[in-house]
Parts: structure tokens; sequence; C-alpha cells
């Protein structure tokens, strides 16, 4: 017997504590992924593990009809941090149904079918965001998936504003395409998006899974353009690897009443790994921490003189497009340097430390990339 679909690597995985992960052998690894940039605040931050114990003790769980703390302080929290004018908090298991349901929240508000999405854009694998989701691979065997979906070239300003119409429900983004390969958008075309939403009265949903929680050097990607969308989705690092992802929508979204469910929606004990969570983002600023040690990192990658095509990204959240196969080297990296991380395509590492990473934490990244480059 055997779980299928994820190919497992032959490292055990025991025990986490910051940017560490400790394996049943005894090797340590430093996770430069931050596990899929789910361990934002580190592996087993202290103050997430004391609040869920805290909150197992007295309720693992209770239907969302029925308001309990934990909840009601997440959806205070995340409508608080969350860009201007999206005070509406639905909250889900991940970051693929967040996404779902901004799908069915914009259809449901405007009374229109048609979604924009991007080329090389990932929204998720379920028959509706994966219909988003620009990679063949991930979607040809399971056709015919949710229909009226049309793709844009991610960055180009004017196809927007031509795609864009009256019969648009939705334009989708990510304003940093994570598994598209690392690529930022101008501010620019983060405000063009928003201008030819709001003059068709189509929503913009950023979907800030990869991006959000402080990783790109702000609290969201989008603040660094100053443009709010009517719909942002979250999930990954939120709650330190206990499944949530929130879909954040602004009163003429909300207030259309959609018809959703779902039996898990905000469950005490995730809740109360999102509050710690946020709080340890916020209070001790790890946005502008991101920031500083990401911008070291991306430099000395540059300054390393390695094999390397493109370094490209915001904060901590890097891409390293290199002239080889990316697996080959995560798997080098892995084996012999100790260092976990990601790949997005073929030939882009993509790295995602945890956000409380320091310099030399970096500098180890960058020996080790010497080292088997
Ligand atoms: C990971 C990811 C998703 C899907 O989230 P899951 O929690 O895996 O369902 C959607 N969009 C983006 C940008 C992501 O990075």
């Amino acid at each position: 017997m055997s779980g299928f679909v994820f190919s497992e690597k032959p490292i055990g995985i025991e025990r986490g504590e910051g940017a560490t992960l400790y394996a049943d052998d005894g090797t340590e690894y430093l996770d430069f992924g931050a596990s899929y940039a789910v361990a934002a605040v580190g592996h087993c931050h202290p103050r997430v593990v004391d609040a869920v114990k805290s909150q197992a003790e007295d309720l693992l769980y209770v239907q969302a009809s029925y308001p309990v703390e934990a909840r009601t302080t997440l959806y205070e929290k995340l409508a608080t941090v969350s860009p201007p004018g999206l005070d509406n908090v639905w909250l889900c298991n991940s970051g693929t149904e967040a996404n779902e349901a901004a799908m069915k929240f914009a259809r449901n508000a405007t009374g229109r079918e048609k979604i924009v999405a991007t080329r090389r854009g990932f929204h998720g694998r379920t028959l509706g965001a994966l219909a988003m989701t620009w990679k063949d691979k991930y979607k040809k065997p399971f056709e015919p998936l949710a229909g009226g979906i049309e793709f844009v070239t991610y960055g180009d300003g004017e196809e927007l504003a031509e795609a864009v119409d009256e019969e648009t429900a939705a334009v989708f983004l990510e304003p940093i395409q994570g598994e598209g390969g690392i690529h930022p958008a101008p501010p620019s075309y983060l405000k063009r998006a928003r201008s030819v939403t709001r003059k068709a009265g189509a929503a913009l949903v950023f979907d800030e899974i990869q991006t959000g929680v402080g990783r790109t050097g702000t609290l969201w990607a989008c603040d660094r353009a100053d443009v709010a969308p009517d719909i942002l989705t979250t999930a990954k690092g939120v709650a330190s690897g206990l499944p949530l992802g929130a879909t954040v929508c602004a009163d003429w979204i909300a207030d259309a009443d959609p018809e959703h469910g779902s039996t898990f929606s905000g469950g005490p004990v995730v809740c109360a790994a999102a509050n710690a969570t946020l709080d340890v983002v916020v209070e001790e600023d790890l946005p502008t921490h991101a920031a500083d040690v990401g911008s070291y990192l991306m430099e000395s990658i540059e300054a390393a003189d390695l094999p390397v095509r493109d370094v490209r990204g915001e904060g901590l959240m890097i891409g390293v497009e290199v002239k080889r196969g990316s697996n080959r080297l995560l798997r080098d990296l892995a084996l012999e340097e100790g260092i976990l991380a990601l790949p997005a395509g073929r030939t882009v590492l993509r790295l995602l430390p945890p956000l409380i990473v320091e310099e030399d934490h970096a500098d180890r990244m960058v020996e080790a990339l010497e080292a088997v480059l």
C-alpha cells in the first residue's frame, strides 16, 4: 500500500524548527522553499503552536453558523490587514477552494460568465480553478473544465484592455506569477487591470495565495502597486500549515449574497493558527525583513558570477533561471548541500524561504549554488 499522486523524496522528515527541517537519520535541511511557502513564520513557531494547543483543548470544531471567538477574530484581522475596501471574509480549506469561491462570487455579483486569466498563470486544480490555470499538462486529461475562460498575455495592458468587456465577470491575476516561473508584474499593469475592470463593471481578483502574508516585502504584493482588488485570495502561509484559505471581498461582491458553503469553513483550530501567524507577521514586521533579506539574497546571487540566465522576484519570492534542468539541481542541493528548494517549470529554481531567514542563511544558499552549479 502506498500514497499516490505525490512522488516522495527519499528524505523522511521528523521535526521542524524555524527554517530548519530535521530528518529521521539526523540530517538537517535548510527549508528554502518553506514547504510550498507554507512555513512563512518558520516551522512550528512557538506562538502558533501554543495557540493551536490551547484552542484544541477548548473546542476543536463548531459549524460556522455559530460565532466562535477564534473565527470572529480572524474575520476582523483579515479585514484589517487586507487592502482598503475588502471587509468581507469567506474561509475555506485551501488556495484552490478560495479561488473557486472567488469565481462563483464574481459570477454571482455580476450576473456574467466570462473570466479573463493569464498565460503561465496558476490558480489551482479543481475543475473551476484548473480552467483558469494555463498549463495544458495539468488540464488536458481532465477536460471538460469550467467554461467561459479567456487567456491573455501576462503583463500586456493593451491585450487585457481589449479582452475585458461588458460580458466579463472577473479578471484573475497573480501580482507575481509563482508556479509559472516567478514573473513580477510591473505596478502599471496592476493599475491598468484596476481601471479596465472598474470601467467594465467586472471584478478584479488578485490571487495572493503565494505572494501574500508578507512574502514579497509588503503584506500583500498588490500593496507595492497601491492597487486594491475587489477580491483577494490567500492560503499557503496564512495559517502556518493548518489548512486555511480565505476569499476577502468588497461590499458589492458580498452584498450580492452568493449561495455557497463548506463544512469545515473557519474551524476554530485553523483560525487560532492563522490569528497567531498574522500577529507574528505584523508585530515582527516580517514584510520589511523579507524585503531586506530578499534584496541581499538577490544581490548576492547576482554578484556571485554563477552560470544563470536571470534572477528575478520581490522580497523572498525569487526565481533563478538556470541553464540546466531544475530537477537535477534541486536533488544536488538537497543531497549535497542540505538545502531544500522548489522548481517553477523546467529551468527555474524557486526560492521561497521562511520570512524569518537572516543574511547568513542567504550566504549559505549562495555558497550552495556556487558548489552545485
Ligand atoms: C498554491 C497556489 C494555489 C493553489 O493552492 P492550494 O492550497 O494548493 O489549493 C493557487 N494559486 C496560487 C498562486 C498558488 O501558488
